[in-house]
């Protein structure tokens, strides 16, 4: 299962498809291209074709098909750049470059930028993001998250949270940082002012306990009616500036 990226410019907003740079086809009785979706292009191959993979593919019937761009005219179209001819279907150039040669080189459209490769998440921030207030526990629990090294500032929250089950802070800092983001995939992405909490859920056992040990947690958030909230000293700016914070910083990767 490859990690599924965003490939843009970091200047201009041209974009390539997003995904690993391409799929998996077969050839129908008819001689068309069928995509097979991943997961599960085994499976596809044998529908399209009647022949198990390998078959299909001694038969000439597999192909990999590559997002491409022309560089002079700016289409975008797949080849599979074993067996097509090397040419932009829309103006013939040659000028054709696939998207994986594409990433780290000059952006084909203003030409000053680079095509890089990120996560599929791209937040757009407030335009006053690097202004706003930001915790530095916020900070902390984010790099704990990525690194899986406990700072000094969570050591007594940490010990605390992992006496309910092993690897619990971990789950703890997740579901804080996920709350405070917003959730990139769901319909409505803005911050909620309170998450769900479950007395089952060993997480949500540990933290009124995690709140006690660690006041720079409990100084954003407080337990009441069955959810955790933001604490009522945490101003609309601070808010702001959590979210914003993590959603410029945090890192995510999105699996196929
Ligand atoms: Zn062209
Ligand atoms: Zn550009």
């Amino acid at each position: 299962m490859p990690p599924i990226s965003s490939y843009a410019c970091n200047e201009c907003d041209f974009e390539l498809p997003s995904g690993w740079g391409g799929y998996t086809y077969a050839v129908d009785n008819s001689g068309q291209r069928v995509v097979c979706p991943h997961p599960g292009e085994f499976h596809t191959v044998y529908q399209v074709t009647g022949l198990n993979y390998t078959d299909a593919q001694n038969a000439g019937r597999v192909g990999f098909a590559q997002h491409c761009v022309c560089l002079d005219c700016l289409r975008q179209f797949d080849l599979d750049l074993e067996r097509d001819a090397v040419l932009c279907l829309e103006c013939s150039s040659r000028q054709v470059r696939s998207l994986r040669e594409s990433v780290g080189q000059k952006c084909p459209r203003c030409k000053v930028g680079l095509i890089e490769e990120g996560s599929v998440i791209r937040w757009k921030l407030d335009p006053d993001w690097e202004q706003l207030p930001v915790p530095q526990v916020v900070d902390d629990l984010m790099k704990f998250v990525e690194h899986r090294r406990v700072p000094g500032s969570l050591e007594r929250a940490a010990e605390v949270a992992n006496s309910f089950g092993e690897g619990n802070f971990f789950v703890v800092a997740l579901r804080l940082l996920r709350w405070w983001e917003g959730d990139y995939f769901s319909q409505d992405q803005e911050q909620k002012d309170s998450a769900e909490m479950q007395p089952q859920w060993t997480w949500c056992m540990a933290l009124p306990d995690v709140l006690k040990s660690t006041p720079a947690i409990a100084e954003l958030v407080v337990i009441r009616g069955g959810r955790c909230w933001f604490a009522e000293s945490v101003s609309p700016e601070a808010r702001r500036g959590i979210k914003n914070y993590l959603r410029k910083h945090r890192k995510h990767v999105v699996w196929s």
